[in-house]
């Protein structure tokens, strides 16, 4: 009959639960850090500090935030928490981007379904919807980004629609129009007829198109090479409502050109048996084949360069198309499709354009906003240029111009909104030149000495900026900031004067940017104007300028941030969106980048590795996460992806994550259930502790490396990878499991279990830290379990400064043989366990055979504690038959035997000094002890 001795063992006592309920849990310390207003308590505890400005990339107020802005926002979170306990005054403002067409659309689909017709509503009316809709975003959005624990100024956010944002907005496009930067200019632009606007590149999507594609001859009326007398160029072309703007033909100047005769046509086919055609030689076949020329025979062959000097005729002469259309040398023409002749409109194509601009030619504005061509335009004047194809087609054939005509489906530009078609259109728009003032080279330059992570970011960006045409910063469109300059009525010069950009300023200042729309136009020209000498521009700025602008409202206009910015950190596509604006911007009004470093993540995939999309119906929302598994949870999955490539999401991730989570909740647990009623008076110094003790310190000092490194590296999945490794494998699989025996069963005052205490103490406090901008509620939750407080967050400590000399790398390397050898010892008594000879440890005497190093690294160390075994021996030399080894492990065997002696009651360890009483001497003296606490 064996006493119970339960009561007198020292078992972890806490009330921090197992059971995380995350998605009950978080909302009440949210509360609570929102009751101690924790933005401004971290503002205050890092005073004085140097700053760390990660400055906010701002999203789009229209919608609920998705699976992506979460990955975005946590990230942010994550870098400006570790910095500012890095000992940084890591400053977060949030902002939002709240201007611009998507919002314009909303309201624009409102009024189409109520029936109201836009065009004749007030312009300040219908920009107060928009306000009042990007105004009820911002704020779905911010309680969301909070529910997922991100801290930043939230009651003082920027948006780039507020009076004084407009008012520096305006002054920024001033600054362009004051250093010629600015400038009207005529170019094609994309154009959605649909939306009656330019698009920026990042509107633009490419999706498969049909279109009508046409063999065209163009009749050749001037030549110097006999062989051309008489014969006709043929172009081919996928856009043939374009041939009204054609105003050239481009050739290959290092090409072959064929002369060929058709001798004999198909039935149906356009082509003339005797008439003579040009084009290059290494297409005839296949546009013989498409025209159904039958047979032909080769007249002559011309070299590209020969062509030079060639004219011909518009094929729609004699019906209002009367000029010359002069052969001209191009690099873009190439010989993958058509005939290797590529009709030139100059108005509506970019290589178009800059051809017809190298010759000379004229650029007509053929086709309206609304996608009709003028009423200036022969044949065609009041068609849609989308419904043109066939009537084009008709009057070529009737012209006897139409070789041939089909159909071709290709990858076609589209508006990333209404996905509707896209057309190149000549159009009057405001520019800013990429070359005046070398903002390209400024930005190239800056470009080489920011840093970039990944490092690839740079040569993305190098090659983007090297590319980039200028930038067309005018719509025209309604909700945005008016670019506020007048030009005059007769010269078309743009008004420059400081004076009059400073009224403008001022009034947006005071009263936003509608006084662009409601104020006399005088009260910014002054005295020394007369408005009726000057148009108001109606323009309204690009949105990215905007944005690429808030280095200026945002970072250089408040007190508490300042400019270039430690850090802007987007998605990759923001290389061509905000990083690329806000450089532009930043480097045309100030010579330098608005930033130090950029950090690009990738995007969120499902789990199969597929874009997100409604019509797939794989979106994964992110308060459904946070619902069901709670954000820090969420938080785990951003940090130990990859997020330099794209990632992925899944319920089999999240569950996988949930694992991981448990595994540090666990270690949290053992710490704060055995450092129950610790006191300073147990504390040891290191050189007062076991090896083992010792062992974990030097552990932490190399923790410690990586976490800092890992930070300033903003490699959060290689912090999380170590963290989570060091509890799960040294701490719960090792150093936890050996020391619960010294913590639950030594007596209380003995060195081993109060050197042990003191070392869970250290691990709390570094553990809590370094978790801290990871698990922003669990961390908080474990501090305050120990250390409960009112004012007080585990969110205002710094990372703990690990001692120097706690780093002994050789403890590390004896400690690492040490362990090699426990795994050999415990897959042996794991086959034991397995057979039944055994049930716990405790009642195995394993005998392990090593050789010199190992025994050498063994030296002092108690073995049997090591493997929790009652008794170990340890032997030098070969192994006996039949002992247990690890292939990977070589020098160790283990024969398992069993223990001797009587198991004591208390700890359950068989030993041989084990009496009457059922204890072991440990046991007793532990029994006997005074000022035991009750154990829970
Ligand atoms: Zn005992």
């Amino acid at each position: 009959m064996s006493t119970d001795y339960r009561s007198t063992v020292f078992l972890p006592n806490t009330d921090f639960p197992m059971k995380a309920k995350l998605p009950q849990r978080e909302p009440e310390i949210l509360a609570r850090w929102k009751k101690l207003d924790m933005y401004r308590l971290l503002r205050q505890a890092a005073r004085g500090r140097v700053p760390f400005i990660l400055h906010d990339g701002p999203p789009y107020a229209n919608g609920n935030i998705h699976t992506g802005t979460a990955m975005n926002k946590i990230l942010k979170d994550v870098v400006a928490r570790s910095q500012q306990m890095l000992g940084r005054d890591a400053n977060y403002v949030p902002g939002w981007d709240c201007h611009g067409l998507p919002i314009e659309w909303q309201i624009e689909q409102k009024y189409r379904k109520a029936g109201r017709d836009k065009d004749a509503v007030d312009i300040v009316e219908f920009r107060a919807e928009c306000r009042a809709f990007a105004k009820h975003w911002i704020v779905v959005q911010s309680a969301e980004f909070q529910r997922l624990g991100v801290v930043g100024d939230w009651d003082n956010p920027y948006l780039t629609m507020t009076a004084a944002a407009e008012a520096q907005i305006a002054r920024e496009i001033a600054k362009f129009a004051m250093n010629g930067g600015l400038y009207k200019g005529s170019k094609p632009v994309m154009w959605s007829v649909v939306e009656k606007t330019a698009l920026a590149e990042a509107e633009i999507e490419y999706h498969d198109h049909s279109s009508t594609t046409i063999h065209v001859r163009f009749p050749i009326v001037e030549s110097s090479l006999p062989a051309l007398a008489g014969a006709a160029v043929v172009i081919w072309t996928t856009t043939p409502w374009t041939i009204a703007g054609n105003r050239g033909v481009a050739y290959g100047k290092g090409f072959d050109y064929a002369v060929i005769e058709v001798l004999e046509a198909a039935d149906g086919s356009l082509a003339q048996p005797g008439e003579r055609l040009l084009l290059a030689a290494d297409l005839v076949a296949e546009t013989c084949r498409e025209a159904g020329i039958t047979e032909r025979r080769e007249i002559a062959r011309l070299a590209g360069a020969d062509l030079a000097g060639t004219v011909c005729a518009h094929p729609l002469r004699g019906r209002g198309y009367e000029f010359d259309v002069p052969l001209l040398a191009a690099d873009h023409v190439t010989l993958e499709a058509g005939t290797g002749l590529v009709h030139i409109a100059p108005g509506h194509g970019a290589e178009d354009y800059v051809a017809g601009v190298a010759f000379g030619l004229e650029v007509p504005e053929t086709v309206g906003g609304d996608g009709l061509y003028f009423p200036h335009v022969p044949l065609f004047a009041g068609q849609h240029v989308f419904k043109a194809n066939d009537s084009v087609a008709d009057c070529l054939t009737e012209a006897g111009a139409l070789l041939a005509r089909g159909k071709l489906v290709h990858s076609y530009p589209h508006s990333w909104r209404s996905k509707a078609p896209l057309i190149f259109r000549n159009t009057p728009q405001w520019f800013i030149s990429m070359a005046t003032n070398d903002l390209r080279a400024k930005a190239l330059a800056a470009i080489e000495e920011l840093r970039w992570v990944p490092e690839g970011g740079r040569n993305r960006m190098r090659a983007m900026v090297e590319q980039r045409p200028d930038w067309v910063i005018s719509r025209q469109r309604a909700w945005g900031v008016p670019i506020a300059v007048f030009t005059h009525k007769e010269s078309g010069e743009l008004l420059r004067d400081q004076a009059v950009f400073d009224r403008i300023a001022e009034a947006f200042e005071a009263g936003g940017s509608d006084v662009w729309y409601t104020a006399d136009p005088q009260s910014f020209l002054g005295d020394d104007y007369d408005a009726a000498d000057y148009d108001k521009v109606e323009d309204i700025v690009d949105v990215w300028f905007e944005s690429g602008s808030t280095h200026a409202f945002v970072l250089e206009a408040r007190d508490d941030l300042s400019s270039p910015a430690a850090l802007y950190l987007e998605g990759t596509d923001q290389h061509r969106g905000w990083f690329q604006s806000s450089l532009l911007e930043s480097c045309g009004t100030r010579g330098a980048a608005p930033y130090d470093a950029v950090l690009t993540h990738g995007f969120v995939l499902d789990g199969k590795g597929r874009k997100m999309s409604k019509s797939l119906g794989n979106t994964v929302e992110p308060q459904t996460l946070i619902d069901q598994y709670g954000a820090d949870i969420l938080r785990i999955w951003v940090v130990s992806s990859d997020y330099s490539e794209d990632v992925r999401i899944s319920d089999e991730i999240m569950r996988y994550q949930a694992d991981s989570y448990r595994r540090l909740r666990n270690s949290l647990r053992f710490l704060l259930g055995n450092l129950n009623g610790f006191t300073e008076d147990e504390r040891l110094s290191a050189d007062e502790m076991p090896e083992l003790e010792r062992w974990v310190l030097h552990r932490l000092t190399e923790i410690d490396d990586e976490v800092r490194k890992a930070c300033n590296d903003f490699d959060f999945s290689a912090m999380f990878a170590a963290l989570h490794n060091f509890c799960a494998l040294d701490l719960s699989a090792f150093y936890f499991d050996i020391r619960k025996d010294s913590l639950y069963c030594d007596p209380l005052d003995t060195p081993r279990r109060r050197a042990a205490r003191t070392v869970l103490d250290t691990l709390f406090n570094c553990l809590t830290a370094w978790l801290a901008p990871i698990l922003v509620f669990t961390a908080e939750e474990a501090w305050l379990n120990r250390f409960p407080s009112d004012g007080d967050s585990v969110h205002l400590q710094l990372f703990p400064e690990i001692p120097a000399a706690w780093r002994n790398d050789a403890l590390g390397k004896k400690w690492r043989a040490v362990r090699r050898l426990r795994r050999v010892v415990t897959g042996a008594l794991e086959v034991e366990r397995k057979a039944k000879r055994i049930g716990s440890s405790l009642q195995a005497d394993p005998t392990v055979h090593a050789d010199a190093d190992y025994i050498g690294a063994l030296s002092g160390i108690d073995l049997a504690e090591v493997v929790i075994t009652s008794s170990a021996t340890l032997s030098e030399g070969p192994p006996a038959d039949g002992a247990f080894t690890l292939d990977d492990v070589t020098g160790v065997a283990v024969v398992a035997g069993l223990a001797q002696g009587e198991k004591c009651d208390r700890c359950w360890k068989l030993l041989p000094e084990v009496g009457d009483a059922g204890l072991c001497e440990r046991c007793v003296q532990a029994v006997a002890a005074p000022g035991r606490p009750a154990a829970g």
